[in-house]
């Protein structure tokens, strides 16, 4: 049994995830444990027992959207948060299909979007996304219409204020 990925988790996020006793109470408040298949309490005691692969394909990694709730209830100050972002680079960089493939492109959209206009420009991007992905493409169009006559979906992009900064953000990032 290898341990290899807890040592890079450890590395990585500066997380002792086998600090975890699996009180469940990061489960128990995670807005998105019904679509994943393990569920974060699960998830880390998969990793703390070398189920590298297994944890590695799974959508948790991609479900999660990084919402702080588990981290903020954990008594012994796990950050799930930051782990399920470094399973999620771990399992790029070992070279797995993200086990969620709409949520690996939504991401990429989202990066691309800031990189271009400093910041999120949702009605930019989830046009990109319908067009891209396997959502049906007519889903959400009435909510998006809603939105859009409550003023809450601004239809052009700001300009972009510091372009400079913000190429330097992702440049840094990189490396
Ligand atoms: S809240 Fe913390 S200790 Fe409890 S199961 Fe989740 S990670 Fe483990
Ligand atoms: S950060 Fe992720 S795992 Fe934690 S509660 Fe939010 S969605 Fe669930």
């Amino acid at each position: 049994m290898s341990h290899h990925l807890l040592d890079e988790i450890r590395t990585l996020s500066r997380r002792e995830v086998e600090l975890c006793y699996h009180c469940h109470k990061c489960t128990a408040g995670c807005p998105v444990v019904d679509a994943m298949q393990y569920g974060p309490d699960l998830l880390l005691r998969m990793v703390s027992l070398g189920q590298d692969e297994a944890v590695l394909k799974s959508r948790d990694i991609w479900l999660c959207v990084g919402c702080y709730i588990c981290a903020t209830r954990c008594p012994n100050d796990i950050d799930i948060a930051v782990t399920m972002d470094t399973l999620r680079q771990t399992s790029l960089a070992r070279g797995y299909p993200a086990g969620e493939r709409d949520a690996l492109l939504f991401h990429r959209l989202f990066m691309g979007v800031v990189q271009r206009f400093g910041r999120s420009h949702e009605a930019f991007m989830l046009g990109l996304f319908k067009v891209l992905s396997k959502v049906p493409l007519m889903i959400d169009v009435p909510a998006g219409i809603g939105l859009f006559m409550r003023g809450k979906v601004p239809i052009l992009p700001e300009r972009l204020r510091a372009p400079t900064q913000v190429r330097q953000i992702f440049q840094r990032s990189k490396t």
